[in-house]
Formats: structure tokens, sequence, C-alpha cells
């Protein structure tokens, strides 16, 4: 009977998370969002959504503030722009650690929340001819998704961490990694506190293995044992690489000889064109790459050994 119980209120529990990705990448993948591209309202939009669930579930500000604004110059040809240096931001909280001496540590987990806009010539896009809105619902909504309901967990959580954690959503991400350069050289804390760093970026189209790929799994003590030790029971298939880190912010962490795990669940053909939108989204595997990513979230802020850098190059 317990058994029974205990299968019923797990399943329950991934159908709630389920819905609750989806809605995330619903809303951050809409029309109304047109495709967030840095400096228009659309990408203000999608930063004042992930910063009215960050004080929803209460999240710190630094500085007070959860917004960490900074430059960026647009060539023109991409989002019908003229070239012109626009405003974006950063939206980054966090949740402080329990233990003493530990909370002085800091774990990052964040996705990036910015895309193409409309596309253009001057533009990442696949298809620079078309003029339509790019609304990345894989590229980022779906990381952005996973984060918050990430977020959501550790804030209903009875047990608080030791380590603190600070959660982050980046803009500017795919002009260069533009917002998660800038964080990491405006760190809100010392820079040797933070300790690792965990990146999503493109986690909604889980296939049917089941995979879940990461780099920068050995970028911290027993990186790589922890990453298959959690995929027990998890319903994935994680694709683990001690190195291999590259393809996202992340990257600007590594390179700050931070520790760094990036996760995604593969490429696909809609990958930079404005077919990426909401049908395509595997919001099961959503559910499950997120419960993944918080129990490693989870475990790395209560590591019981010294978190120190190590180089994969
Ligand atoms: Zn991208």
């Amino acid at each position: 009977m317990i058994s029974v119980c205990f299968t019923v209120s797990v399943a329950a529990q991934n159908s709630r998370l389920e819905k609750t990705f989806y809605k995330h990448d619903k809303y951050l993948s809409s029309d109304k969002m047109q495709g967030r591209f840095p400096g228009t309202k659309g990408n203000n939009e999608a930063a004042a959504y992930i910063r009215k669930y960050f004080q929803k579930y209460g999240l710190e500000k630094f500085n007070g503030n959860y917004y960490q604004s900074f430059q960026l110059f647009v060539k023109e040809g991409i989002n019908k722009m003229k070239s012109d240096t626009v405003t974006t931001q950063n939206v980054v909280g966090y949740i402080e650690g329990s233990d003493e001496k530990l909370k002085k540590e800091f774990i990052v987990i964040g996705a990036h929340y910015d895309h193409w806009g409309w596309g253009g010539i001057a533009s990442g896009s696949k298809k620079k001819d078309t003029m339509a809105i790019h609304n990345g619902a894989d590229d980022n909504a779906s990381g952005v998704a996973a984060l918050l309901c990430i977020l959501e967990k550790v804030s209903k959580s009875k047990v608080k961490s030791k380590r603190s954690i600070i959660f982050v959503s980046f803009s500017g991400e795919e002009e260069g990694l533009l917002g998660s350069k800038y964080f990491v050289n405006h760190l809100p804390i010392p820079k040797d506190a933070v300790k690792v760093m965990l990146n999503m970026d493109m986690v909604g189209r889980l296939n049917a293995e089941n995979q879940i790929f990461m780099g920068g799994a050995g970028t911290f003590p027993d990186g790589v044992e922890l990453m298959k030790n959690l995929a027990e029971n998890s319903g994935l298939n994680p694709v683990i690489h001690a190195g291999g880190v590259g393809g996202s912010d992340h990257v600007s962490f590594y390179k700050s000889s931070i520790s760094a795990v990036g996760f995604h669940t593969g490429g696909h053909p809609q990958y930079h064109t404005p077919e990426d939108d909401i049908e395509l989204i595997n919001f099961r595997g959503g559910a499950l790459v997120s419960q993944y990513i918080y129990n490693a979230l989870i475990s790395i802020a209560n590591y019981a050994q010294p978190l120190v850098f190590i180089n994969r190059d």
C-alpha cells in the first residue's frame, strides 16, 4: 500500500511540474514576447515575468534590485533595427544557505531568456531571409521554464541547503554570451565564493531515448559520478562529459576558472528558425529534466567535499 501511495504522489508531482513547465514556456515563447530580443519591449516583458517569480518564491536581491542592467551594441539587420546601443538586463536573486560557514559559498544556476526577435540578415537565424518572430520555445524559454520550476521546488522545500544559491537569467546570450560575461565581470559577491555554475540552454526537446546531454560534469570533484548516480530512477539517460564545456553561458564561468556544467536535450531542425515553437516542446521531458537538475543542484549545494575547480582543457 505504501509503495502504491508513493507512486501516486510522485506521478501527481510530475504532472504538476509538467503543467508548470508548460505554462512558463508557453508564456515566454508567445508572440507577445516578439522573440525577446535585447532592448525591445518583449525582452523587457520576459525579464519582468521572471522577476515576478523570483519575488514570489522569496529570492533575495543583491543591491536592492533583481535587475542587473547592461548595454549591448546591436548591428544593423537584426530584428528590423538600425544599429544601436540598447539597454537590457540579467535577472538575479539568491537564497541564503543554512550553514554558518558554507553559506558564504554560492552555487549559481542559470538560463538565458533572450532570443533572436524577428531574425534578420545579420542575426544568427538559420532562415535569415524570413522576417518572422523567432519564438525560441526551446532556445531558451525551456531553460527558463526549468529554472523557474527548480526555484519553485527549492522555495517549497522544508530543508534549506547548506550553501547559498544564486538564480540568474541572462540576456544577450545569442550575441556572444554577453549577459553572462557581464555577470562574471560584475559579480555581486567575491569571485572565489562562486563554486559551481549549472546552466540550462535548450532543455525542452527530450528525445525518445530520454537523453540529457551535459558538458563540464568533471570540472568539480566526483561530478561525473554524482551525475551518474542521479540518473537512477530519474527517467533519463544522461550522456555525461567530464569536459567539453561549450556552447552557452556556462563558458563565461569556466573561462574564469569556475566549475561549470551545461545541460541540453540536443539539437533539432527548428534550431534558430521561426519554427522553434511551443507545439514541439516535450513538457513531460521538461519536468524530468527540471527534477534531475534540481537534484544535482541540491546535492552540490550540500556537497560534503570542498568544491574546487578542475580544469578540463
Ligand atoms: Zn540560441
